[in-house]
């Protein structure tokens, strides 16, 4: 049987070389993984209308028996039609193929058939071109619809599943053991594999369909627990006092209740049984930045050393001037490590880590390459976190001796998706605003007033202040650094001519962004003009006014993060939004934005109106990727599926029982798919 799932694609009937390699190229390799390999919708044929109820201009099912074959019309060179009536014995419907002498052969006189397609015609006549047509006897009531590629139809690939349905044994050894199936009335796993390839009916694609959802996130689930329980080896990098007053004395303000609160929380686990696995989930704004550098001051106080990992140049080397200045008073040495240093600069950074002359070290990735050691690593946090999945946050902890582990994310999520995504990490909530923070006023305007707008800004540079412009997204076939230098020119040219404009766009090094982020940070600029790379972290209190241009292209919590730039200083600030939208979910998400500016209300909208498949579709989260659960219509399985997978797990830790192999292989196929090596 396992064997079976293994088994190369090729050894399919109908299966050659070249086939193959296009099975491949949508993720079916083997037998196993084709069976795997759902359909992504499903034609229901089941319930055809009659053809005086089908709606004009829309696709309908309609059973109808032939009058009379085909006839042949050569309209011109290369163009024959084929012209027939079928009626459903009320009304008549004229159907016309083009260039398919078969259907005179596969449409008989007579005979009746289901006929699929867009009804066309006016009130007195129906038609349809090229309708799909199956004989009404026996017709397969639900046809799926596979995720075909160039050169590979649905119907081939369809083939293909029901010759490896044929070598399947009658009765599959089934993951799900049978007393949770019971618990669940889940079906067994052959009916849900046929059912969900090949439905009998809508109601079975369902019954399918809920049985696979559930293994899947209970495969899911025992990946992230089992992850979590493996992080609990023994602390060997034992935390053994609390320095944070210490730390609190060097910051220029007081921490917030909420920061002290997730420092209290980190230190305890850092002096616990087992390495820390935390999650802090802040707002922007909320002070990451300082819980981050006060727990890196109680780890070197205690004579280990600290590493941060930034997603971007930009981040890290902004971390790496507020934390050395923060630190250096405590004789706290900081190293920068980023890809774009020469190589002189990096030896002295990877030499004095290893030598443990620097006791923290800030960069990006570029930490974790191998070249990279530490004398005693004790604590790895790495910000921003929804750019490092699960993959890394294991290669991360490999480094050293099972190091404490904090991420730090500003993309607030609802609980239940914080569970699901960070089931291996405990979490903590920075709820809580530093004091003295205005509310950011945000306004929706249409373009006809941006002029309007500009004055606005201009009044705000005039007194020393500074702006964001986010310009307007690029169109198609044009680069984002031709589209920002013909905005930035715009700008120059009329509303802001004698103003320091800089600019920010993806192509640019990280070198030059850098030094354009450095100029607008030192006040040296009024004005940046930027894509959205300016998104993540940045932190510049001086800028006060953020203009967004096509503000409907973007998701509520990529709006939310790009206006999270402005608000960081004791000063008001505004958020003004150009749109011309008319569509009602736009119109919505603009709204949201007006009203709130609390991250996880904001979160919580984008739920709603998009659904998380946006945000699981995004990829950012780094879990591996799933095939057939959809977060926003499975809740309630997915609080099954964890409750499921922890009692299991409690029970048997190592899924090593007779009865859950099954499943242990998965989870290992899982991680094996999202390139986690480490946990097999
Ligand atoms: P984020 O959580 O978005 O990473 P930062 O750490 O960048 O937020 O902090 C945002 C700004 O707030 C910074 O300028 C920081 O110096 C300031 N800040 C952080 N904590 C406090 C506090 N308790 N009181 C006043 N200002 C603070
Ligand atoms: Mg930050």
């Amino acid at each position: 049987m396992a064997s079976l799932f293994h088994m190369d694609i090729q050894t399919l009937k109908g299966v050659g070389e070249k086939r193959a390699a296009l099975f491949r190229k949508i993720g079916a390799p083997t037998v196993g993984a084709l069976l795997r390999l759902y359909p992504r919708v499903y034609e229901d044929w089941s319930q055809p209308v009659p053809i005086d109820q089908a709606i004009l201009g829309e696709v309908a099912v309609i059973q109808a028996t032939v009058l009379a074959r085909p006839r042949e019309q050569r309209i011109r060179k290369g163009m024959t039609l084929y012209k027939t009536e079928v009626t459903d014995g009320k009304r008549d419907m004229t159907l016309t193929y083009f260039n398919n002498p078969y259907v005179q052969t596969m449409l008989r006189e007579g005979e009746t058939y289901l006929f699929r397609g867009k009804v066309q015609g006016n009130f007195t006549r129906r038609e349809m071109t090229a309708p799909e047509f199956a004989p009404a006897q026996g017709a397969a009531p639900v046809v799926p619809v596979f995720p075909q590629t160039e050169g590979l139809t649905s119907r081939q690939i369809g083939n293909a599943v029901k010759a490896a349905f044929a070598l399947l044994p009658e009765i599959l050894r089934d993951p799900l053991p049978p007393e949770m199936r019971q618990k669940y009335a889940l079906c067994e796993l052959r009916f849900a594999l046929e059912n969900i390839h090949f439905p009998g009916s809508m109601e079975l694609l369902d019954i399918a369909r809920r049985r696979l959802v559930f293994e899947e996130l209970l495969v899911l689930q025992l990946g992230l627990l089992s992850l979590k329980s493996r992080a609990r080896v023994e602390n060997k990098l034992r935390l053994t006092r609390d320095d944070s007053e210490g730390f609190f004395r060097l910051l220029p303000f007081t921490p917030t209740g909420a920061q002290r609160r997730a420092v209290r929380e980190c230190l305890r686990d850092m002096m616990g049984d087992s390495p820390m696995n935390r999650l802090i989930q802040g707002d922007v704004g909320s002070g990451k930045t300082a819980v981050a550098a006060a727990l890196c001051y109680c780890v070197i106080q205690d004579g280990m050393q600290a590493a941060l990992m930034a997603p971007t140049e930009v981040l890290a080397r902004q971390h790496h001037k507020t934390l050395s200045a923060l630190l250096e008073p405590a004789g706290i040495r900081t190293a920068l490590l980023v890809g774009s240093m020469t190589p002189k600069q990096k030896r002295e950074a990877v030499e004095g880590l290893a030598s443990g002359e620097f006791q923290l070290a800030v960069g990006t990735h570029a930490l974790l390459t191998d070249g990279v050691a530490f004398r005693k690593l004790g604590l790895v946090i790495t910000d921003e976190q929804h750019r490092f999945g699960v993959a890394q946050r294991a290669a991360l902890a490999q480094k050293g001796e099972n190091p404490h582990l904090l991420v730090m994310s500003a993309t607030p999520i609802p609980r239940t998706l914080a569970l699901m995504i960070f089931g291996d990490l405990d979490i903590s909530v920075l709820d809580e605003l530093p004091p003295g923070r205005q509310k950011i006023e945000t306004f929706a305007i249409t373009s006809d007033k941006r002029q309007r707008a500009f004055g606005y800004i201009r009044k705000h540079l005039d007194r020393g202040l500074q702006g964001y412009i986010i310009c307007p997204l690029v169109e198609e076939g044009q680069s984002d650094m031709a589209s920002v230098a013909q905005y930035r020119a715009m700008l120059e040219k009329g509303p802001f001519a004698g103003y320091r404009i800089g600019s920010l766009h993806g192509r640019m090094k990280p070198r030059e962004k850098d030094a354009v982020m450095a100029a607008f940070s030192a006040g040296e600029l009024d004005l940046l003009v930027s894509t959205t790379v300016v998104e993540v972290g940045v932190d510049v209190p001086n800028a006060v006014m953020i203009l967004i241009e096509n503000a409907e292209r973007y998701g509520l919590s990529q709006l939310h993060q790009l206006r999270g730039r402005v608000g960081r200083g004791q000063e008001k600030s505004t958020c003004i939004l150009v749109s011309d939208a008319q569509n009602e979910e736009a119109l919505a998400r603009l709204r949201v934005m007006c009203q709130t500016t609390d991250g996880f209300r904001i979160a919580d909208e984008d739920l709603k109106l998009r659904g998380p498949g946006d945000f699981f579709g995004s990829r950012q989260h780094g879990l591996p990727q799933l095939s057939i659960a959809d977060m926003a219509q499975d809740v309630a399985l997915l609080h099954d599926a964890q409750e499921e997978a922890r009692e299991l797990l409690r029970r048997d830790p190592e899924l090593a029982a007779q009865d859950h192999r099954g499943l242990r292989g998965e989870v290992r196929q899982l991680f094996e798919k999202a390139g986690e090596g480490a946990f097999t």
